[in-house]
């Protein structure tokens, strides 16, 4: 490469591996020369003098205003997941959610039209249908593993298609690429919700998405204890999301950047050891006779598997089962548990366990539950870092005694 030299020379870590970016992109040492990255906590900056103060609000001179505009800790944040990510450019949302929100916002208009997955997080729906809908937005909802539905779902108003892969419980696994060829040849964008593989196993924007959702809210912080989520892409796509939040409010604070930015710095480790303990536990719930059937793109006898082979570095964290039974059978293996915890959350140390078709996916018609595969025996497990033994154990406890 000709000007590697160059470039090396103006940015020390032009050109590093994702472990290393993980580390250490973004930092910038205060005076302080403090090793770990600083914590402001602050929600304002002090100007110099009156001129300065005039320059800094007018945009003449760059620097920090006020923490709903930019913070040093957030920004830190920012740079380094979109180093991850492979992205220009990044911005910080104070959920995941948010992150989806203001991309709405920020890049579509009354009449437009979204295609979107059936199989996205809960809350997205919701986000999509009744809300957006009431500002003239609308949504169609396509099965993601049918090109064909994807294909007829365009209309001429399509601007932003949006997906999740592997998918939430069933572990779908959507050609990326595909859809983004399909995509841009309507002229609209792709954002995919990254927030299962995260970068450290799946890059969507190098397989042509245009935008990148996250909730940093799970395996970015890794740990369950902050809320946040991120944009990234394009920067003149991610400035116009920025200006929205700058203007809206649903801004990252600066603690939770803090605690995300320790996140990645393990966030390859974590997925890792995540995907290992997932395929463990899918092939010994894949071999028990009370189980019925196990998702999981790790399981070569899974529809995705080859897909995901080729687009992901690992198959992630999360599994789902059918026992074999119906409610009462699932609720059984749920309250024998004693190491796993029953909340919905998910991406954490800890292994969380839930019944979809009651909580997470609770408000589905009876008609949408079955399109979407949530049946009443079905259990999603998002492994945790504990002992595979000892997972495997607290659902042996249930399994095996019904
Ligand atoms: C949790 C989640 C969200 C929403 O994130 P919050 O941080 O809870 O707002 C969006 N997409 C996916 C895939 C999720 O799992």
């Amino acid at each position: 490469m000709e000007n590697f030299d160059e470039q090396l020379a103006e940015d020390p870590l032009f050109g590093a591996a994702l472990d290393t970016l993980a580390i250490r992109v973004g930092q910038s040492r205060s005076h302080e020369g403090e090793h770990s990255e600083a914590l402001f906590l602050t929600s304002s900056y002090v100007f110099a003098n009156a001129q300065e103060a005039a320059d800094r609000f007018s945009g003449e001179q760059p620097g920090n205003v006020y923490s709903r505009y930019t913070n040093p800790t957030v920004r830190m944040f920012e740079e380094r997941i979109a180093a991850l990510e492979g992205a220009e450019s990044a911005v910080g949302t104070s959920s995941g959610m948010a992150a989806i929100l203001s991309t709405c916002i920020a890049l579509l208009k009354s009449g437009d039209h979204i295609l979107c997955s059936r199989s996205v997080f809960g809350t997205t729906t919701v986000l999509f249908t009744k809300y957006l809908q009431k500002f003239g937005v609308t949504t169609t909802f396509v099965n993601p593993t049918n090109y064909v539905e994807w294909e007829g779902g365009f209309t001429e108003n399509t601007k932003l298609v949006f997906v999740e892969t592997p998918s939430n419980p069933l572990c779908d696994v959507i050609d990326i690429q595909r859809l983004a060829d399909l995509t841009h040849a309507r002229g609209a964008l792709l954002a995919v919700d990254n927030c299962f593989c995260t970068p450290a196993l799946q890059k969507p924007l190098e397989l042509g998405a245009d935008l990148i959702i996250h909730s940093a809210t799970k395996y970015i912080d890794g740990q369950g204890r902050c809320l946040g989520g991120v944009v990234a892409g394009a920067k003149k796509y991610v400035d116009e999301v920025l200006g929205f939040i700058r203007s809206a409010g649903p801004t990252m604070s600066p603690f939770n950047a803090w605690v995300f930015l320790k996140g990645l710095e393990t966030l390859r480790l974590r997925m890792e050891a995540h995907s290992r303990n997932a395929l463990e536990l899918a092939q010994w719930l894949n071999a028990h006779p009370n189980v019925e059937k196990v998702f999981y793109a790790g399981l070569p006898s899974h529809l995705g598997h080859e897909l995901a082979a080729k687009q992901q570095s690992a198959f992630g964290g999360v599994l789902s089962f059918r026992v074999k039974g119906g409610r009462a059978e699932a609720w059984k293996v749920i309250d024998a548990t004693r190491i796993m915890s029953l909340t919905a959350n998910l991406g954490d140390t800890k292994t969380t366990i839930v019944h979809p078709a009651t909580t997470t996916h609770g408000r589905l018609s009876p008609e949408q539950k079955a399109d979407a595969g949530i049946t009443e025996n079905l259990i999603r497990v998002a492994v945790g870092l504990e002992d595979i033994g000892d997972l495997k154990a607290d659902l042996a406890r249930g399994l095996g005694n019904y």
